[in-house]
């Protein structure tokens, strides 16, 4: 056990040192803990066909039902928010804010820079507008300052950082890096050959992010297929279903991903399962998924000025993917 302990921890720093300087064009931070770096997968092919620039003519968050919920700050500041206190994500002061919704036992820990562009009230909304069976795979939310909006999600932990003025498709997205990962090498969703056969054997994918490798494209199919959810099987304007039917019929035959267990109008969301990090308690019986009417279609001046995936977005990985993929 020590010595698998002290294997994981070495292949980590020797990943650190490797891919912490500079990677795909950004000069990236070396006082994480663990470096920052895009995932060392392969491109999607180009004869995948993206169905959009990105997800600016949608967006989900009036579609998504609030959870309610009770704030309580915390009078310290945990160890994991500290830690970037004075460095580059947070160079000022940081709030921590323990956020209990109703529908969901355990609260989450949201860190907030001081100069953070979301209010905390926002940064609460959203979050609890992330359906509750993809939201207690979450670990720690950062909510952090930035011109430049992105994201990026610690695989190993479920820490989700948001830099920036970042829309719900971002954080669903970022919440699906932590569901495909949270089961580590027992089940990773988008390393498996469903998934990978599924992308061969269709013609496109959602968007231009989609296509930098699988595990992208499978963040951003989950925000698609939760659109669909909520909009009775539709999808967004402008997007068809029959060149990424592949993609939407393996998405389907994850558990998670059907109404009861994502919203979790049953109580058979709590199921135990490993890698859940906020186990919901007995949910409200009285809690209905809706549906909502389908978007109109977006006029070609619709402009949305929120965090999008196209700004860039950065997958934490450390040596998880090394273990899981054996790269
Ligand atoms: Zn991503």
């Amino acid at each position: 056990m020590r010595f698998s302990l002290l294997f994981f921890l070495s292949w980590t720093l020797c990943f650190s040192l490797l891919f912490s300087s500079f990677v795909d064009g950004h000069l990236l931070p070396r006082n994480a803990r663990i470096a920052l770096a895009e995932l060392p997968l392969p491109s999607l092919p180009s004869n995948l066909r993206p169905q959009a620039t990105d997800f600016s003519e949608f967006d989900l968050e009036a579609a998504l039902p609030p959870a309610s919920n009770t704030l309580s700050q915390m009078p310290v500041l945990p160890t994991n928010c500290a830690e970037y206190v004075g460095g580059p994500e947070c160079p000022s002061s940081m709030t921590a804010t323990a956020v209990t919704y109703e529908d969901c036992g355990d609260a989450f820990t949201v860190c907030r820079c001081d100069n953070a562009n979301m209010t905390l009230d926002t940064a609460v909304d959203r979050l609890g507008r992330v359906p509750v069976g993809l939201r207690r795979f979450v670990g720690t939310v950062f909510v952090l300052e930035n011109n430049a909006t992105r994201a990026y999600t610690n695989l190993s932990t479920g820490d989700i950082h948001l830099f920036g003025d970042c829309a719900m498709d971002t954080w669903i997205h970022e919440a699906s890096h932590t569901f495909d990962f949270a089961f580590f090498s027992d089940f990773v969703p988008s390393n498996t050959t469903g998934w990978k056969q599924a992308i061969a054997d269709d013609s496109c994918v959602p968007d231009s992010y989609s296509l930098r490798n699988r595990v992208e494209d499978f963040a951003q199919m989950s925000v698609l297929k939760i659109y669909m959810l909520l909009h009775s099987g539709h999808l967004p304007p402008g997007f068809e279903s029959a060149c990424m039917s592949h993609q939407l019929d393996f998405m389907g035959t994850l558990p998670l991903y059907n109404a009861q267990n994502l919203f979790g109008n049953t109580c058979a969301i709590n199921d135990g399962s490993f890698g859940v990090r906020k186990p919901p308690v007995v949910l409200d019986e009285g809690r209905v998924f809706m549906t909502v009417p389908l978007d109109p279609t977006p006029s070609p001046t619709a402009t949305n000025s929120a965090c999008r995936l196209k700004y860039g977005e950065w997958t934490l990985w450390g040596a998880f993917l090394f273990l899981i993929f054996g790269l």
